[in-house]
């Protein structure tokens, strides 16, 4: 069997260094918001070129503490309008949810999976505040494009880069650093995956990284002065140590997996099967490889029936879904093909070349 993604293979290479981690962070007896949370922080904001590195827990807290952050500086309020692309991981949605804001669903544009920027303007309100961008399946999204139509119309813009960790603009700009705030997740199979939760926050804003700092730590400034209502979203102090091993091999890991992802663009030649529109190689980091097909559930089946692992993202679409039963009118008929279409093939550091000729071989006679 040719698993989809295999994590204890990935983690593996690292378990000298992951048990060495781990004993230092015993020794220390500093087991929240050490010296491997703040070293991190440094780290992965020089990474991505930013001023500040806010580290918390997971993807979706990131996106959340941002809109917070957002509230508590005045630029949102309660019931604000924020866009996001229909087809993102459902998370993106909730955290505007979470936030108290209100989620407004933008088709994507079919080609490039990423939000269609010709179908913004058509869903401004005299509320929309802010625009969600998604890097989906490591793309990074119309960059010019969309910063122009938040200029134009005065749009904060946000990214959700918890896909994208390390794709580059053409002008060597990075993720994380191509909109007012970012925000990562290094869920355990992201590009930089953590053994556990994780996540974190990229500006160059101060005021925003001051707010956030302390709303992940109960809006706390001193010891015993909390300025805000605050959370608890820190980055937790082992996995930091475990995300500072695994930054350094990030860039080789990405490289990796764009030559695999060459290797499927050069010879998938089926009819049948739609390859990725890649915009620029370094634009796209492969989290996942996605491939479009009309016959998409059979060629899913008939690769698993001859050991090949594949999945979905995402079989069921945001507005679909019961827990946004309020958008089950709304009419989304891109995102909602796209749904109908897609599957990700096996792709990540470590996967064998001739896995990789046996799943295109498999393709290409299905
Ligand atoms: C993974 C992911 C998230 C959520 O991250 P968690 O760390 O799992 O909370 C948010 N948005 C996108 C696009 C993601 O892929």
């Amino acid at each position: 069997m040719i698993k989809f993604l295999d994590l204890k293979l990935i983690n593996k290479g690292f378990e000298a260094e992951f048990k060495k981690g781990f004993k230092d962070f015993l020794n220390s007896g500093h087991y929240i918001l050490g010296e491997q949370v703040s070293s991190f922080e440094n780290e992965f904001s020089s990474y991505c070129g930013t001023d500040y590195c806010v580290g918390v827990s997971n993807g979706l807290d990131a996106i959340r503490l941002i809109l917070e952050a957002y509230k508590t500086l005045g630029k949102l309020s309660e019931g604000d309008e924020i866009l996001v692309p229909a087809n993102t991981y459902i998370a993106s949605v909730l955290a505007i949810s979470n936030a108290g804001l209100k989620p407004i669903l933008v088709e994507p544009n079919p080609n490039v999976h990423n939000i269609d920027i010709t179908k913004i303007e058509g869903a401004l309100s005299t509320k929309t505040k802010a625009v969600l961008g998604v890097h989906l399946y490591g793309q990074l999204y119309d960059v010019e494009g969309l910063e122009r139509i938040c200029k134009e119309h005065n749009l904060l813009l946000i990214e959700d880069a918890a896909q994208a960790h390390g794709a580059r603009f053409i002008d060597e700009r990075m993720a994380g650093n191509l909109s007012d705030i970012a925000a990562f997740s290094f869920y355990p199979t992201k590009n930089l995956g953590a053994l556990g939760d994780a996540g974190a926050i990229t500006t160059n804003n101060k005021d925003l990284a001051d707010t956030i700092f302390k709303l992940r730590n109960y809006g706390r400034v001193s010891t015993y002065k909390n300025d805000l209502k605050g959370y608890n979203c820190r980055l937790d102090e082992l996995q930091a140590s475990f995300l500072r091993k695994k930054l350094k091999v990030l860039d080789a890991y990405n490289s990796k997996r764009r030559e695999i992802a060459r290797n499927y663009i050069d010879n998938l030649d089926n009819t049948n099967v739609l390859s990725p529109n890649v915009r620029d190689m370094n634009q796209h980091v492969f989290y996942l490889f996605v491939i479009r097909s009309k016959h998409r559930n059979a060629l899913q089946e008939y690769l698993l029936a001859n050991g090949v692992e594949t999945l979905i993202h995402y079989p069921i679409a945001v507005h679909k879904q019961r827990a946004y039963k309020e958008f089950e009118n709304r009419k989304l008929p891109v995102a909602e093909q796209l749904q109908g279409e897609v599957l990700s093939l096996p792709l990540y550091p470590g996967l064998r070349k001739e896995d990789v000729s046996k799943i295109v071989t498999l393709i290409n006679s299905f």
